[in-house]
């Protein structure tokens, strides 16, 4: 199970939406417990057709182990962006060696279902349950269900660690990706067109 603060959730689903329709995505880092700590949005720097890839190079695979190692995190691994596609990873996912893979599907563009999957031998998958918690720590909700329900399990001292730690996301976050406005113009104007 991974456990994921509405902050951090509302960064990733806003890159998301502004990407679309390409996909786009990151790394995600975070503790033992299956607390995600630390979000490092990157470019898709997929050579084909970014409406159907996402591609990282080696060096921001290095860079995510830094930034995990900086704050003391494991590295989970990396989600991407299905921008016509459902939360379930392709073959050329499961060819990435994951342990764990992570998954926005935007068929429903503005419900978008966010899945996180283990990776077991043979390519297998399980899938993860992901609860979002709000930034304060007292309620969870079930992504799945989205009902409230309350939070056990992150005490305030662990929550207050996460607000430092989210400051210093914020910090990672100027390397993040934006359309400039003109394309981001042209690229809603072209989903349009294709979806019309
Ligand atoms: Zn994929």
């Amino acid at each position: 199970m991974f456990i994921i603060t509405q902050h951090q959730y509302d960064l990733i689903m806003r890159q998301a939406q502004e990407n679309y329709p390409y996909e786009t995505g990151g790394i995600l880092c975070g503790s033992s417990d299956g607390v995600i700590k630390g979000v490092m949005p990157l470019y898709n720097q997929a050579e084909g057709d970014q409406h159907k890839e996402f591609g990282m190079t080696a060096d921001d695979t290095l860079r995510g182990h830094e930034f995990a190692k900086k704050y003391g995190l494991i590295f989970f691994g990396v989600y991407h962006t299905h921008p016509r596609g459902i939360a379930y990873p392709s073959d050329a996912d499961l060819n990435h060696n994951q342990r764990f893979l992570f998954i926005i599907s935007l068929c429903d563009r503005y419900n978008p279902e966010f899945a996180a999957y283990s990776v077991l031998p043979g390519k297998q998958v399980l899938r993860e349950e992901i609860q979002i918690i709000d930034d304060k720590g007292v309620t969870v909700v079930d992504i799945q269900t989205g009902k409230p329900r309350l939070s056990d399990n992150v005490s305030s001292a662990a929550m207050h660690k996460l607000h430092e730690l989210i400051d210093a996301i914020i910090d990672e976050r100027a390397r993040y990706p934006r359309l400039s406005p003109k394309n981001r113009f042209e690229a809603a104007r072209s989903s349009f067109n294709t979806e019309a």
